[in-house]
């Protein structure tokens, strides 16, 4: 199927954006990468009767990071795509979670093309850049013909697919903190096949000092319905980098009683809960050993069962 007929307008500046989703807020739509927007429309699961292009806008194509040590923030423009801010050096330098979450993005031709504030607008609860706003206390920045307002993850995502923005406001950049110093960041996820929506994800951020850990927050794909956010830290605390395989068995637990799968034809409740905790454990593990993340491959290149420990 395709869409049916629609007009398409390409404005090159912001006042011209937010004039034209302010006429068209009845029936319009913002339309970045696409990769998200137009398999809704060819599918007609959305028939709007005009499309806002953002790709020729300027000044939405900003991908920065500023501030100094410590108190970095990354700032990622409404046109910068996955790609762009995948392989940022200085994004990697200030927080490796969004790079190492962004090789879990669908291929890299959808990365391409596909923008992280267009996931960040479409809520879905197996996208990895929404969860990942939300681990490490993100915002928006948004603006509409009637002003402007920042919202954090938590305020903007109110349900699967769905945002708390208005049909006239425009998402002109998300805001990410750098990754605290002494922290530890890192991303896992399962998929049937290589560049597939995860069956379950888990992001972590670990804060050590002097070799023990001090707090412990983790985020979920596919298992919950918005991004919700678990924090350990009084679970972990006081735990040294070397008792992390005996802490692990407390946080798979504690994850697996936080989130709330449903299950589908690709996996059932039961065995995305089960994964979600031996993700979990892995993550926490490799973490708190300091290693590096591994290669993605196929899916994962272990079954989803720790047979080697014996453990999650
Ligand atoms: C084969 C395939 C596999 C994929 N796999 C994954 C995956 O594993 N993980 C994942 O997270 N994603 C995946 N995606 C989706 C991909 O990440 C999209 O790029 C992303 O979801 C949307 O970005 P976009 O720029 O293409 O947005 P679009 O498709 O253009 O827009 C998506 C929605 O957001 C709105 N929107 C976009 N930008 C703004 C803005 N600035 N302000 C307000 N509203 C806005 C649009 O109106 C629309 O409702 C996949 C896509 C494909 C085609």
């Amino acid at each position: 199927m395709k869409p049916p007929p629609l007009r398409i307008h390409r404005p090159t500046t912001l006042e011209d954006t937010l004039d034209l989703l302010s006429e068209h807020s009845a029936a319009g739509k913002v339309l970045a990468g696409g990769q998200s927007l137009v398999p809704v429309l060819n599918m007609r699961l959305a028939a709007p009767s005009d499309l806002i292009d953002i790709t020729a806008v300027s000044g939405l194509d900003e991908l920065l990071v500023t501030g100094d040590d410590g108190q970095t923030e990354i700032i990622v423009g409404a046109r910068a795509t996955h790609r762009r801010v995948e392989r940022s050096a200085e994004i990697a330098a200030a927080n490796p979670l969004l790079g190492e979450a962004l090789r879990f993005v669908a291929h890299p031709a959808v990365r391409n093309r596909g923008t992280t504030v267009g996931s960040i607008a479409h809520a879905d609860p197996n996208g990895e850049m929404p969860m990942i706003l939300a681990l490490t206390g993100g915002r928006v920045d948004v603006r509409s013909t009637r002003g402007e307002r920042s919202l954090e993850a938590d305020e903007l995502n109110v349900g699967p697919l769905e945002t708390c923005l208005e049909a006239d406001e425009l998402i002109t950049r998300a805001v990410f903190p750098g990754l605290p110093a002494g922290a530890r960041a890192g991303f896992d996820e399962l998929a049937r096949r290589s560049g597939d929506y995860g069956l379950a994800g888990v992001g972590m951020i670990v804060d050590v000092d002097d070799d023990t850990v001090t707090g412990l927050r983790c985020g979920f794909i596919s298992v919950t319905d918005v991004p919700e956010i678990l924090n350990l830290d009084a679970l972990v605390s006081g735990t040294g980098l070397n008792d992390a395989p005996e802490a692990a068995d407390a946080v798979v637990d504690a994850v697996r009683n936080f989130i709330d799968p449903g299950g589908d034809i690709h996996a059932s409740a039961d065995y995305r809960r089960h994964l979600t905790g031996v993700l979990a454990s892995r993550l926490f593990r490799r973490l708190c050993r300091g290693e590096n993340p591994r290669k993605r491959a196929g899916g994962t290149r272990r079954p989803a069962t720790d047979t080697k420990r014996g453990r999650a």
